[in-house]
């Protein structure tokens, strides 16, 4: 990181490490995500998907919290500590605008103001987001920089980060960035995990053969793996976007396409050329498309503990067709990603097996592509 960060990671790692031990913060937090967010949300058994794959497929719904998406866990959390360091106004990065509307949502109702940086062409493919998160009080600031899209927002936050730490508190998207950054959003969002591994076992009475959630940073993913770590027969399957395919070279999976090298702060997982430079990528879902991943994934990973592998645009497209079709559901197209490894995989994953799918977020962002 630039050397004027170094003082404010401090800071920030400081008062994080004080807050989560206070009971009062945490019970402040538990209060909003009971009953602003809408948690606990329900694990629902998928029946008829159920018995057209021959699994046992629950889904963890994440698509029923407020603004529709996992985000809200980690931006309430997020807002509520810079209220705590008594900052003046909240900046945040976005590139689908699920986390800016997140953001957005949380700091009017902490009452700080809030500013959010976004690819102009991002801005463009994503303009209801733009719109709700204008509604919600927030100033969207477009960024014109390099291929317009999430990175480059992330660098200008960061920029602007540095230019005034003091006041300002950069709430940021996923399980990614500089420390402290990827275990305090993995904390925030643990509570998908610690949620979905009680109800299953209330269900089901035993715990699932299998755990799988979509990987962009990495925070919804990261949220449900966590309660299962320690749980060692429990499989974890993460699921990046293949886009068009790995020999196109136009995908978003950093383990399958990349090696390891630093973006944004982060020793990771990156799709970079010969040079080390970071290279552009490509996802039918624009909260998928980031050329780094959360760094806990890339442990995971060498360790063994999870195993990652991708689906593609057609395969994520035709899998939320089939959710509409069999249960009545509109996932997120990212969702959608964790769902077609399932459909793709379900003889590899065993007859009468029970998986968990995160359906990370609900689907009418995507409508246009879904339906077009
Ligand atoms: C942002 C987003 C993702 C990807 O981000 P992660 O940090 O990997 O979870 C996945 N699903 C939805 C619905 C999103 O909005």
């Amino acid at each position: 990181m630039p050397e004027t960060l170094v003082e404010p990671l401090r800071e920030l790692e400081a008062a994080y490490d004080e807050a989560k031990r206070d009971r009062g913060f945490r019970a402040r937090l538990g209060r909003e995500l009971a009953t602003y967010v809408g948690r606990p949300t329900p694990l629902t058994f998928a029946d008829r998907l159920s018995k057209e794959l021959g699994l046992r497929v629950w889904l963890k719904r994440e698509d029923l919290t407020h603004t529709g998406a996992h985000k809200i866990n980690n931006t309430v959390g997020q807002v509520l500590l810079a209220v705590r360091m008594k900052k003046k106004r909240v900046i945040a990065e976005t590139g689908a605008g699920q986390h800016g509307v997140a953001t957005a949502a949380a700091a009017a109702r902490f009452g700080l103001p809030c500013r959010v940086y976004m690819g102009t062409e991002d801005m463009a493919r994503q303009a209801p987001n733009v719109g709700r998160m204008r509604f919600l009080g927030a100033e969207v600031v477009p960024v014109e920089a390099g291929s317009r899209t999430l990175k480059d927002a992330t660098s200008e936050a960061l920029r602007a980060w540095s230019a005034d730490s003091r006041e300002t508190f950069y709430v940021l998207g996923s399980a990614l960035g500089p420390h402290p950054y990827p275990g305090m959003v993995r904390d925030f969002q643990s509570v998908i995990g610690r949620e979905a591994r009680a109800q299953i076992l209330k269900e089901e009475g035993r715990l699932p053969r299998e755990v799988v959630a979509c990987v962009g940073g990495g925070s919804n993913s990261i949220g449900i793996f966590t309660a299962f770590i320690k749980d060692e027969r429990v499989r974890l399957t993460g699921v990046e976007a293949g886009g068009r395919g790995l020999a196109s070279g136009e995908h978003a999976a950093r383990f399958a396409g990349g090696r390891p090298g630093v973006l944004h702060g982060t020793y990771t997982y990156l799709l970079q050329d010969k040079d080390g430079q970071v290279l552009p990528t490509h996802s039918v879902s624009a909260g998928l498309d980031y050329p780094a991943v959360g760094p806990e994934h890339a442990e995971l990973r060498r360790s063994g503990r999870a195993r990652y592998v991708f689906a593609t645009d057609t395969e994520a497209l035709r899998a939320a067709a089939e959710l509409g079709r069999l249960e009545g559901i509109l996932p997120a197209l990212e969702s959608s990603h964790a769902l077609a490894y399932v459909l793709r995989e379900r003889r590899k994953i065993g007859r009468s097996q029970t998986v968990i799918v995160n359906l990370s977020g609900r689907g009418d962002k995507d409508l246009a592509t879904l339906c077009p």
